[in-house]
């Protein structure tokens, strides 16, 4: 994790679920400082807490992705939880 002052972050990201993770990643790609702020005590809450554990993604592996984490040929086509939350 990186620390800045507040002086240098470039952009806030508010919420730390898949979307903000993903945004960030980008960021970081892209060299601009980021900081994500998360109302919830964990990132990837939702995924974490409130999804049962037996659930799997209902669209194919090929439209969903996290950036710079391509699947391995040999992942399931419907990422289960725990995949998911891995990649997060
Ligand atoms: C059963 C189910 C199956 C799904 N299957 C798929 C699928 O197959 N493919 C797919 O692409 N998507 C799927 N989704 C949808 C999607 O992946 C999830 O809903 C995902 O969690 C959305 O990510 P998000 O970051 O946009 O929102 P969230 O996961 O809701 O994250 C938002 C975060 O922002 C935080 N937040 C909110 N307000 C504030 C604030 N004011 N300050 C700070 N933090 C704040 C919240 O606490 C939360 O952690 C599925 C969802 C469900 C429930």
């Amino acid at each position: 994790m990186a620390n800045f002052t507040k002086e240098e972050i470039d952009i806030i990201v508010v919420g730390a679920g898949p979307s903000g993770i993903a945004v960030s990643a980008w960021l970081n790609k892209l060299g601009k400082n980021n900081v994500v702020l998360e109302k919830q005590d964990c990132c990837a809450y939702l995924w974490k807490k409130k999804i049962f554990d037996r659930l799997h993604l209902y669209l194919s592996k090929d439209f969903c992705s996290f950036p710079f984490l391509p699947h391995a040929n040999s992942s399931p086509m419907y990422m289960p939880k725990k995949d998911t939350l891995q990649a997060l």
